[in-house]
């Protein structure tokens, strides 16, 4: 075997953001917003370029250039493992937790990819197949939006075959049980997932637990903060049984996840790559095998369906809004669902999806 395509040294890191308007008024439980940014991270070794990216603010472009990159440069894209623990430690004194994890993150999904096309393979075969496709459900729903908007994009997610919708509550909890109610109306049988993002008190959120479980809710994420791990737990023991109590997403290290399940604070456990790298999304999935939790993907839906296809516990992942729309513009080769599910592409390597550089520069930031 050829000593240098089994080392492959990286030559180069690039990393570019851009920052993309929504199409409308967007709004949860405790945050508003009008633009998301994507952190694109390309890193080139043996005459392949693999892409990596995360959903969060531009100084993750910048913590990449000045203070990843060099531990990255000349070493061998193939030594993952190594290369995730060096960039870990290079953070130390700043934080692991946050914006550095996703920047590490951006970069250990952009070696994942480049590792698969080094190999001519698509990533799920690199990381082994569970499935040949992930269960999704369509995620928006936004509290900024009027009743029609709720019907027609929950509505036609159902239309289109996926059978599971999630809108967002706990903006105005008064008007909660009025828009799960228009959702109801709307998509016949499937499955009605609500997302709090933290604003709900404990009560509040036992009370409004019982009228949505009336209408046939089954999934009520953070429901209370995802820190208030007791809150969860109270909630998680008091709910409709109906209903999933589930919370994961700020999740960026190991100890963090198992805190959650050693707590008993969720039924299903989500996680993002995007913010925790693709070492510690399995990890979580593992630690859910070990803790016989459910398992489910938070967003980024292009990159989830990979990993979500080689996760040993996952439900299904999150098909948002946002990404979805962002994936579809900036990527070519993002895939669209069918029959509820996303399938990866076995016809190109690695993620299989590259930029499409000329409709992401007016973006560039
Ligand atoms: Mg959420």
């Amino acid at each position: 075997m050829d000593e240098n395509r089994a080392s492959a040294p990286i030559a180069s890191i690039d990393v570019s953001a851009y920052d993309v308007p929504t199409d409308g008024k967007e709004s949860d439980g405790t945050l508003e917003w009008d633009k998301t940014t994507v952190v694109v991270v390309e890193i080139a070794a043996g005459n392949e370029r693999g892409i990596g990216w995360t959903y969060g603010a531009r100084v993750a472009a910048d913590l990449v250039r000045d203070e990843l990159a060099g531990v990255l440069r000349g070493k061998s894209a193939f030594a993952i493992q190594e290369l995730r623990a060096r960039m870990d430690q290079q953070v130390r004194n700043m934080g692991r937790r946050g914006i550095a994890s996703m920047a590490i993150a951006a970069v250990e999904a952009c070696l994942w990819d480049l590792k698969a096309k080094l190999l001519g393979v698509p990533l799920v075969v690199l990381l082994g197949w569970g499935r040949p496709c992930v269960p999704i459900y369509g995620s928006g729903g936004f509290t900024s939006y009027p009743d029609e908007r709720l019907r027609e994009q929950l509505g036609r997610w159902v239309a289109e075959g996926i059978p599971r919708v999630k809108l967002k509550v706990g903006r105005e909890p008064s008007r909660d049980v009025h828009r799960v109610r228009v959702v109801r109306d709307v998509v016949g049988d499937a499955q009605i997932f609500v997302d709090a993002n933290g604003a709900y008190t404990r009560k509040q959120a036992l009370e409004l637990s019982r009228a949505f479980a009336d209408l046939g809710v089954v999934w009520f994420e953070e429901p209370v903060s995802s820190e208030d791990l007791e809150g969860l737990r109270f909630l998680r023991h008091r709910v409709p049984a109906g209903i999933d109590v589930t919370a994961g997403e700020y999740g960026y290290d190991l100890s963090y996840f198992r805190r959650m399940l050693e707590r008993g604070a969720v039924d299903v456990l989500q996680a993002d790559a995007t913010r925790c790298g693709v070492l510690n999304f399995l990890g979580a999935d593992a630690l859910c095998v070990g803790f016989s939790t459910p398992f489910s993907a938070h967003c980024a839906p292009t990159l989830h369906a990979h990993l979500g296809c080689a996760a040993r516990r996952l439900e299904h992942l999150e098909y948002f809004h946002d990404h979805v729309r962002i994936e579809h513009m900036l990527f070519d080769g993002a895939p669209s669902p069918r029959q509820g599910a996303l399938w990866p592409d076995l016809s190109r390597p690695g993620f299989g999806v590259e930029l499409k550089r000329a409709d992401a520069r007016k973006f560039a930031v």
